[in-house]
């Protein structure tokens, strides 16, 4: 029988590092690196090829860092490598993640050729002082221009992403992205409110630190994305993420369900056949590696040992994933979708009721109002939402 898996392939490429950003990037790198490394890239996709036949891909993500950073060509490239190794559904949703300032007309064209339907357009503001500040690349008229050509090249699932709990901004300001944004009907929005992440220039920058909205402020805006997205009929299907009725991520539903997905490219992470693990970080380690695997399609070795060479180089914190950690991880992914967790799916997955290992956690918040349950599913409820990382904490096991 078919089993299903989705694909994450990272792209650590941007133009500019932004200030509150701790993601697996660099910037300034040589047009010539990034070839090599989406060559590196090919053969790590292809030596999965022996061990994939009996899956069915349902979903592609090529996420970063600024995957648009690369011209049509290489991601037609790699998506005709992805289509070599593996068997990819025949709707498979397949996205692209893009910054306004690097997303051409004519690399549209090419990415809807490669086989990408759907776009994730990083905005985050409305307000280009703001973007400034947060050093992103590009201004508001770059993103407009980027979203119509998006539009024009034929896309019909467009994802925008904002930012709320930014430096300096207002309620104000950030009614006015949000305001701007719906004026596009984009397909689903992503709107996240700022971590400020050890390490990271804003993490280190006293001035734009003292600048960030209080916590009323923050909740309001909070409030504000829930009732202004839902009077322009967008559903929100999980804590950050808002769509029009069918158009949910259905990467990201892989994600939050507990399916299996194997991350390709550097530092990217895999959950696949019960065991989680990554894949290194040094750029140039990777390189060097994929490169050398290369060498071994042109040798008379069977593609299964490539494969088992390929990944003893390149993965790395292995972690098989026991039946408790499986519970939690079915808990604390399922219940952040407001549609929360089947019963019944958990009865079939653990073998067990849910109300045996999780009976008093759940009589005290369904008793309290902070989940509820109907019919199959259990889910947190609005008021839970907001406290939901102390209740996620009670469904950790006593170990
Ligand atoms: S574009 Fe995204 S990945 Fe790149 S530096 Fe900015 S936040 Fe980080």
């Amino acid at each position: 029988m078919s089993k299903y898996v989705s694909l994450y392939v990272h792209i650590p490429f941007c133009a500019a590092k932004c200030k509150y950003c701790d993601f697996l990037s660099f910037d300034g790198e040589s047009y010539g690196i990034m070839l090599r490394y989406v060559d590196a890239l090919c053969q790590e996709i292809r030596a999965y090829q022996p061990i994939v036949s009996d899956y069915i891909v349902r979903s592609v993500f090529i996420g970063g860092g600024t995957p648009s950073m690369l011209d049509e060509g290489l991601i037609t490239n790699i998506m005709a490598f992805i289509r070599k190794s593996f068997k990819l559904e025949k709707d498979a949703e397949i996205t692209i993640e893009a910054n306004p300032g690097t997303l051409m007309h004519q690399k549209l064209i090419g990415y809807k050729a490669a086989g990408i339907n759907r776009i994730s357009i990083g905005l985050q503001s409305a307000d280009d002082d703001m973007l400034k500040k947060l050093g992103r690349i590009h201004n508001f008229d770059q993103f407009v221009a980027s979203y119509n050509s998006a539009r024009r090249a034929g896309f019909d699932n467009i994802n925008i992403d904002i930012m709320s709990g930014l430096p300096g901004q207002t309620i104000h300001t950030y009614v006015d992205t949000l305001s701007r944004v719906l004026d596009f009907a984009p397909e689903h929005i992503s709107a996240y409110s700022l971590s400020v992440e050890p390490g990271t220039p804003l993490a280190e920058d006293e001035e734009l630190l003292s600048t960030l909205p209080n916590e009323i402020n923050d909740r309001r805006m909070y409030d504000i994305t829930k009732q202004l997205l839902a009077a322009h009929g967008y559903y929100r299907y999980e804590f950050s993420n808002y769509a029009k009725s069918g158009y949910e991520c259905k990467h990201n539903m892989v994600y939050w369900t507990g399916g299996e997905y194997i991350g390709l490219g550097l530092g990217s992470s895999s959950y696949f056949q019960g065991k989680r693990f990554n894949n290194i970080r040094d750029l140039n380690d990777y390189i060097e590696k994929m490169d050398a695997i290369s060498e071994k399609f042109n040798q008379d070795i069977s593609p299964e040992l490539i494969y088992n060479e390929a990944v003893r180089n390149l993965r790395e914190n292995i972690t098989p994933i026991y039946i408790d950690s499986r519970i939690e991880e079915f808990m604390f992914l399922g219940l952040r979708m407001t549609c929360g967790v089947s019963r019944e799916d958990f009865t079939e997955r653990f073998n067990k009721d849910i109300y045996e290992v999780y009976g008093p956690v759940l009589n005290k918040y369904i008793g309290d109002g902070y989940m509820a349950m109907s019919n199959d599913r259990i889910y947190l409820t609005d008021k839970g939402i907001d406290v939901s990382n102390v209740i996620l904490a009670d469904f950790l096991l006593d170990r």
